[in-house]
């Protein structure tokens, strides 16, 4: 069964290309009814924080990318990181290194004075340390040093690496903690890791992993290390192309499917698709699709992706995260009525919204109450009628039959009556019943606001 994992350390927000990699670790496990596990790699003390592991767990959530079992830390397995450390150390696979800082610092400056390769090598790789005298020591891999080593990366190819240029990588310090490429093996050993795939700046570890592996006889997991994310000028994504966080693209309110779809297509691809399912991601997602070069981050993308996961979304549920982008936003949370009517409206505003705030603008109609406070643009629009005109329609209004065809037919009959055509008369209505310009269809805010309320707010208008 696969298993993958995501694994990140607990510095800062969620990046969105953190987000990226969860997604995929997410998808390929979903598609194979394998699991997806989460590890904090907290070893680091002093950068990493119980709020940076809350924003990434509330980033995923948002995301929708559940994991299995519990959320492990890494920190708290340093015993257990040790453990192997001691073992290698038992099988000869690592040794005891006394050499002090000023000893490897004397090495490299002779080295350097020669023209050789400052890699440290040191002496006690050979050497016999079991009468040595009580003092510190760090615990260093012996490294493999002839001939090459290969990853088999199935996004990269084969990364040959030669073996001269690995050192014999400390596994514990003087203090006896693990270092952080021991934990990662360790982990994803002990985690049963099928599957990592990550961004491509952990190839280089993927080397120095690869000796823990060998040394300790384990299997090598699939390893897919993916092209980290640019911004749309070919350069690697930063602050200067607009917002990083995952958080911040709720808080924007682009709806979770639209992001999973488009952080897909970043850096994936499944022939000409662009637009699709979550259960079909599920289904298409492979390594194979998965590109050598950086995608590069485009909004105008993510945008339409987004409009068109509104469009199709179902109203409740579409209505339920509009909800939860407002209490994220930090905007007033609905009333009961405005969530009843932003529901039944649903159908008339999801249309061409690419965002929620799109989409709530042009709910302004239920959001507002009177009196209706016009626009700059829908003052304008009212301006352009007469009140008069109003006056006359008002009363018709009143005994109409209340159903989008009868209403249909009177306005343009209304209309026709006074020598001009229903369209005409639309702008200045959207701004009478919304106060705004861009609102649905002036039918469908009828229908929405009922008869009494249409006519109020016409009523209203005419002053
Ligand atoms: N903690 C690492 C990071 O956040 C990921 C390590 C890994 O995936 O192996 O970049």
């Amino acid at each position: 069964p696969v298993v993958t994992r995501f694994a990140p350390s607990p510095t800062g927000f969620l990046h969105i290309g953190g987000a990226r990699t969860a997604l995929f670790n997410w998808l390929y496990a979903r598609g194979r009814g394998g699991k997806f596990l989460l590890r904090i790699e907290d070893t680091d003390r002093e950068r990493s924080t119980p709020e940076a592991t809350a924003a990434i767990l509330q980033g995923l959530d948002w995301l929708g990318l559940d994991h299995d079992g519990d959320v492990i830390s890494q920190f708290e397995r340093a015993d257990r990181h040790a453990e192997v450390a001691h073992q290698l150390l038992a099988e000869g696979k690592a040794y005891k290194c006394f050499a002090t800082q000023e000893e490897i610092a004397a090495f490299r400056d002779a080295a350097r004075a020669e023209g050789k390769s400052t890699l440290y090598r040191s002496p006690w790789r050979d050497a016999d340390a079991s009468t040595h005298p009580d003092a510190p020591y760090v615990v260093r891999i012996k490294a493999p040093q002839e001939g090459t080593s290969v990853i088999r990366d199935q996004v990269q190819g084969d990364v040959s690496i030669r073996n001269d240029q690995l050192d014999d990588m400390i596994l514990l310090r003087s203090d006896g903690t693990p270092v952080y490429m021991l934990a990662v093996v360790v982990d994803d050993y002990d985690m049963g890791v099928t599957h990592v795939i990550r961004g491509d700046d952990h190839l280089n570890n993927a080397a120095r992993q690869m000796m823990i592996y060998e040394a300790m006889g384990w299997d090598i997991p699939v390893w897919a290390h993916i092209p980290l994310i640019h911004g749309p000028d070919g350069k690697k994504l930063s602050k200067r192309h607009g917002a990083l966080g995952a958080q911040e693209y709720q808080a924007m309110g682009y709806p979770a499917a639209g992001m999973r779809n488009y952080l897909a297509r970043l850096g994936w691809s499944h022939g000409d698709d662009e637009f699709f399912t979550d259960a079909q991601a599920r289904e298409w997602f492979d390594l194979d699709g998965i590109g050598k070069s950086p995608a590069r981050f485009d909004t105008k993308k993510l945008e339409s992706l987004c409009g068109q996961h509104i469009a199709v979304s179902d109203d409740a549920a579409l209505r339920q995260e509009i909800e939860a982008y407002l209490a994220a936003a930090g905007e007033p949370a609905l009333t009961d009525v405005q969530s009843t009517d932003l529901e039944r409206a649903m159908y008339c505003l999801k249309d061409r919204a690419k965002t929620f705030p799109e989409l709530l603008e042009k709910a302004h109609f239920i959001l507002t109450s009177r009196p209706i406070e016009p626009d700059a643009k829908a003052a304008k629009a009212l301006a352009s009628v007469s009140d008069s005109i109003l006056n006359e329609l008002t009363p018709q209004l009143q005994s109409a039959s209340w159903t989008r065809d009868d209403l249909e037919a009177l306005l343009n009959q209304f209309a026709e009556a006074q020598d001009t055509k229903f369209g005409k008369l639309a702008g200045p209505l959207r701004a009478a019943l919304a106060g705004r310009a861009v609102t649905p269809s002036v039918f469908d805010m009828m229908l929405i606001l009922g008869r009494e309320e249409t006519l109020a707010r016409l009523t209203d208008a005419a002053g």
